[in-house]
């Protein structure tokens, strides 16, 4: 027989679960509407791709994954989107977010499915992406994404998969039903499993109070070849264990089986270690052999305030109300509606609200059954509750702190290690709702985590726009230099440009002196009017182009380069004819050439240079 190991702690309420299973699951017909959460998982909401008015098939993707941590979303039946609004949801905070309404046409048609006739043929990350895209999450009450659960990093090697059949919360039986009449599915959900973690080590937790499920999953397990499906050997236990409250917690239940502890703050996968919901493991057999999205679960509905309790095979979305009407529900009588059990669960804000992903129990008790509790006194420091905790905690501290709103000293003791099981309220003798307080502090740490994340994204943007701002003042004063020292340097052309104009017009003042000269001169002269005139245009034309150069620098540089290079050519063309006729001088005229080279290159660095200053300040 396989050891197992004790954990700290635990609890042993009354377990309430003999009431709903004296029937078989029930399949509940459908609701005329059904309001479906975008938000039914941990992570990000799915994102709705449907408008009001368009009609949908059963198992259509009415909402989409956003990022890495989130799931789709698929409608549970056929029939018209009639809202995408706010609607109050199945939560604790009894708050409204978006939901996707569907009015049912009572056809329940589906969309077309592709089965697949052998899962063997289709290798992990295939595997994976059907479980992603069929939209399962955890479904034994976390909805953590399980794609993004599987999805282990290549650097871990997980060699045990570890199968929640606990179900250790009082009145709850949805699992055990499950077990009863799902065997093989959950085996063959395992064996899927099996073939994307590849195990070495498959066991299967259950407690004590469900043996009359384990030959039947025994002999389910037993029909799948282990060893194949993963290349390894690989052996499937299923291991029974005293019944306690509890020990359907992951990191309990892992620690029953293998008797490793998850480190606080740490995960499974970090001990080579996988677990996952049977319900989940069911989910997941649909999804890939049936074509099927998760749709429907299983939920147990219980308590003395309905005749008929039984576990309903129920499609998301249906109102808390209507499947209560099912088990003949006598409002009169309860005192309260819980969803979930006594222990974890919360009171349901209204009837209104839908069975979601991760709704395992709707719990309707009497007030005789489940009677309010007292109100609390001061603690008497007995320390009941820290021998209860299963998680080694100190409740009686983490109460103070959570008092005090002590967020660091709640955080340094490990309150994030609570599992919220109640046990520490369950058992204090001066009815203090310990877990009450933690899961309002557990919101509040939370909300700073959040508040501080905002405000380092707020300090980065601002101090990103005050650099972006200096920068620009910066360029401007840059800017606004180069302009003054252009119009400085135009300025001082223009002075330049002046002068050379006086210079030009009493050098043609000159000139048309000496022509009337000349022609009152009785000797004849060959040509020293066009001589002088020639002379003035040249002046002249230096001028211009000087004034040229002073308007548009970049052309000077340009032919000062083009005189360059023809300076070189002439230069190269003299060596080579010097080489040919062996002049004397060959040695000269080469250092000219290379005089030419050096002129030319040193000229197009300062026309580049020019360029480049020019594009900086554009
Ligand atoms: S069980 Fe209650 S009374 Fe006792 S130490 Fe804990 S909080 Fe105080
Ligand atoms: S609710 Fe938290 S502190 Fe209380 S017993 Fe459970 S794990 Fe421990």
């Amino acid at each position: 027989m396989k050891k197992i190991w004790d954990v700290h702690g635990g609890i042993h309420p009354p377990e309430n679960k003999s009431q709903s299973l004296s029937k078989a699951i029930v399949t509940a017909p459908i609701a005329p509407q059904l309001t479906l959460p975008l938000s039914q998982h941990i992570g990000a909401p799915a994102k709705a791709i449907v408008n009001i008015g368009d009609s949908v098939l059963k198992g259509q993707c009415i909402a989409e994954a956003v990022g890495p941590v989130s799931v789709p979303l698929h409608a549970p039946t056929s029939g018209t989107i009639v809202a995408i609004e706010q609607r109050t949801i199945p939560h604790a905070s009894g708050l409204e977010d978006n939901c996707i309404v569907i009015e049912s046409n009572g056809n329940d048609e589906w969309r077309e499915r592709h089965p697949i006739a052998d899962f063997r043929s289709l290798d992990k990350n295939m595997l994976i992406d059907i479980i992603r895209n069929a939209g399962i999450s955890g479904m034994g009450g976390a909805g953590f994404p399980t794609s993004v659960k599987l999805d282990t990093r290549d650097d871990i090697a997980i060699d045990t998969l570890v199968l929640n059949a606990t179900e250790c919360e009082p009145y709850i039986t949805a699992d055990h039903s499950l077990m009863r009449e799902y065997a093989d599915d959950i085996a063959t959900g395992v064996a899927i499993l099996a073939k994307i973690i590849k195990p070495t080590k498959i066991l299967f937790g259950i407690e004590d109070n469900k043996l009359d499920v384990v030959e039947g999953i025994t002999a389910a397990l037993a029909e799948h070849d282990f060893n194949t499906l993963t290349g390894l050997k690989t052996e499937a236990e299923v291991i029974t264990f005293p019944t306690k409250y509890p020990s359907g917690g992951e990191k309990q239940l892992i620690q029953i089986l293998t008797g490793k502890e998850v480190p606080s703050g740490g995960l499974p996968a970090e001990l080579g270690i996988v677990c996952q919901n049977i319900g989940t493991a069911v989910a997941i057999k649909n999804a890939v052999c049936l074509d099927e999205p998760l749709i429907s679960r299983i939920t147990t509905v219980t308590g003395d305030a309905v005749n008929q309790p039984c576990n309903y095979e129920v499609l998301l979305g249906t109102p808390v109300e209507f499947l209560l009407a099912q088990s003949d529900y006598q409002a009169n009588k309860s005192s309260r509606l819980i969803m979930g059990g006594p222990m974890m669960g919360f009171a349901v804000a209204n009837t209104a609200v839908p069975i979601i992903k991760t709704t395992n129990c709707i719990l309707a008790p009497t007030e005789q059954e489940l009677p309010t509790p007292p109100p609390a006194q001061a603690c008497i420091r007995c320390g009941m509750c820290a021998e209860a905790c299963p998680a080694s905690l100190l409740p009686q501290q983490l109460y103070w702190f959570a008092q005090g709103k002590e967020l660091d000293k709640l955080e340094e003791h490990n309150i994030a290690d609570c599992i919220e099981c109640g046990a520490c309220s369950y058992v204090c003798p001066s009815n203090i709702p310990l877990v009450q307080y933690y899961r309002a502090s557990k919101v509040e740490i939370q909300q700073r985590k959040v508040d501080h994340q905002n405000a380092e994204l707020a300090k980065e943007r601002f101090e990103a726009r005050q650099e972006r701002l200096q920068r620009l003042e910066d360029e401007k004063i840059a800017a606004r230099k180069a302009r003054q020292a252009a119009a400085k340097l135009a300025a001082e052309q223009r002075g330049k440009e002046d002068e050379r104009s006086v210079a030009v017009q009493a050098a043609v003042e000159r000139v048309k002196a000496k022509k009337s000269q000349t022609e009152t001169s009785t000797i004849p002269t060959a040509t020293p009017v066009d001589s002088d005139d020639l002379v003035a245009r040249a002046v002249a034309k230096r001028a211009a182009q000087q004034a040229e150069d002073a308007a548009n620098p970049e052309s000077k540089l340009i032919r000062a380069v083009e005189s360059a290079q023809q300076r070189v050519t002439k230069s190269q063309a003299r060596v080579v004819d010097a080489e040919a006729s062996q002049d004397p001088n060959l040695a000269i005229l080469k250092q000219a050439a290379e005089k030419a080279e050096a002129k030319l290159v040193a000229t197009q660095q300062a026309l580049n240079d020019f360029k480049e200053q020019n594009s900086a300040q554009e």
